[in-house]
């Protein structure tokens, strides 16, 4: 199955993906991953895109579909995966069309004013990566990694100005892919507000699982 996981920042689209890739057994894919890989590891392609990263911004269209037509050759991707995070403009979407047939397109549907709550109080492991939530997921110690004791931060994408930026970049550039894929017969819908279990169960109903 090829499937494509569509929705603004903070729907926990990732989150999903992870549930996604063990419960329906596919690679999961996601181009936030693969830049923060790169740029955590200093790779010429991380230096050119941290700091988009860190406002917001989107990365150029050539350099992520380049990026992704590579992995989807790899051989783990060819039995089917699960896009997070890609395509997020139309161009991106086309590109796509040209060398792959997706099977369906899962667009999670969640509100600004819940986005920005969700954005605005994670907080990552400094060292393990281990995700926390200021009111959902709090940590036993403010400031403290359950797991491994490593201090918490806050991603520079997840500070308000980035995270104001990044809703404007989707309701601009990512949100008429809603309408895109509509009229291509690929758009299933999921409300993303309740907790991730309650979502996962609705999506495997919805892929017929
Ligand atoms: P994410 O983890 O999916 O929220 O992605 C984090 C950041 O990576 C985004 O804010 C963009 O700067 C960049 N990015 C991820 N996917 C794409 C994409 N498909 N096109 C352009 N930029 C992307």
């Amino acid at each position: 199955m090829k499937l494509v996981f569509l929705g603004p920042p903070g729907a926990g689209k990732g989150t999903l993906a992870t549930l996604a890739k063990e419960n329906l057994s596919l690679v999961h894919i996601s181009t936030g991953d693969i830049f923060r890989a790169n740029i955590r590891n200093q790779t010429p392609l991380g230096v050119q895109v941290k700091a988009i990263l860190d406002s917001g911004s989107l990365v150029p269209d050539d350099i992520t579909i380049a990026i992704v037509k590579d992995r989807l050759q790899q051989p783990d991707a060819l039995g089917g995966y699960l896009l997070d995070g890609f395509p997020r403009t139309i161009v991106q979407a086309q590109a796509l069309s040209g060398f792959e047939q997706l099977d369906a397109v899962v667009n999670f549907v969640l509100k600004d004013s819940e986005v920005v709550r969700r954005l605005s109080g994670r907080r990552v492991c400094k060292s393990c990566g281990t995700g926390f939530h200021l009111t959902s997921l709090p940590p036993k110690k403010e400031g403290v990694c359950d797991k491994c004791g490593g201090t918490l931060m806050q991603r520079p994408d997840d500070e308000a100005s980035a995270i104001q930026e990044r809703l404007r970049v989707y309701h601009a550039q990512t949100a008429p892919l809603v309408e895109w894929y509509q009229s291509r017969g690929l758009l299933k819908e999921i409300d993303a507000s309740p907790a991730p279990e309650t979502v996962m169960k609705v999506l495997k109903e919805l892929m017929g699982r």
